[in-house]
């Protein structure tokens, strides 16, 4: 089920698409009056860029410039690698994923992965990573929401980065809570052994799993871990947005 930069090219009819389905802008959800463009004049100053210095593992902001990893990534072991994304989980990025994940507008995905690209494009060549892997929903979950926010967002990044997909490889074995509800011990016990890789399949070596949010890193943690159990030597991840970190 690999597919090379993300599925075939469809043409483009911009003029005849943009009357029919105009782009809404993924901060104000607005029609964008900028012609091609993907967010508002205004909208765009207000997107929250993460800047400054970082954690070397999780991407997320540092406090305190000297050290190279937060809190959190120097307590816990962490299965993945290292990763990172463009944006700071702040309000303005709960409204735009709550419209992508919950109010249809799957159209931010080429919006948000323009952004992970124009961020991270440098750090995922470096990485090396021969296919992105996005985390997958359980089925019944997937069922009702009709998609997979994290394929989608994996899809358009696949062919801005030219590294093919594969969603044939994890699986959501176990449905999980929702969890914003949980505190982070919970967090790791609902999210133990939610993953599987599917009967037959080897992971590849470098792998980047795609994902929307990354606040504790439970559920990155608990995906890489499988794959790394089942061969996988090095998974990165990237994402829309990470917690504010410590
Ligand atoms: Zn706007
Ligand atoms: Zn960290």
């Amino acid at each position: 089920m690999i597919n090379r930069k993300g599925g075939q090219k469809k043409k483009d009819f911009p003029d005849l698409a943009g009357l029919l389905f105009p782009r809404r802008c993924p901060v104000c959800q607005e029609v964008v009056e900028e012609r091609n463009g993907r967010v508002c004049r205004i909208c765009r100053i207000k997107l929250p860029y993460i800047s400054g210095p970082v954690c070397l593992k999780c991407g997320k902001p540092l406090h305190l410039e000297e050290r190279e990893y937060c809190q959190d990534c120097m307590k816990k072991r962490r299965w993945s690698d290292c990763g990172g994304a463009p944006f700071l989980y702040d309000k303005i990025m709960r409204n735009s994923i709550a419209g992508f994940k919950y109010a249809g507008r799957r159209e931010y995905a080429a919006f948000y992965a323009e952004e992970i690209y124009a961020r991270c494009g440098r750090e995922i060549k470096h990485w090396g990573g021969e296919v992105l892997v996005p985390i997958p929903l359980h089925s019944s979950r997937k069922k009702k929401r009709g998609f997979n926010q994290a394929e989608l967002l994996a899809k358009e990044l696949s062919k801005r980065v030219d590294i093919p997909m594969d969603t044939g490889l994890l699986r959501r074995v176990k449905k999980t809570h929702t969890q914003k509800e949980l505190n982070d011990q919970e967090r790791l016990t609902n999210l133990k052994d939610a993953f599987s890789v599917r009967k037959g399949k080897i992971p590849r070596k470098n792998i980047i799993l795609v994902d929307d949010i990354y606040t504790t890193g439970s559920t990155i943690d608990s995906a890489a871990r499988v794959l790394k159990e089942h061969g996988a030597q090095n998974v990165y991840f990237v994402c829309i947005c990470v917690g504010s970190g410590n």
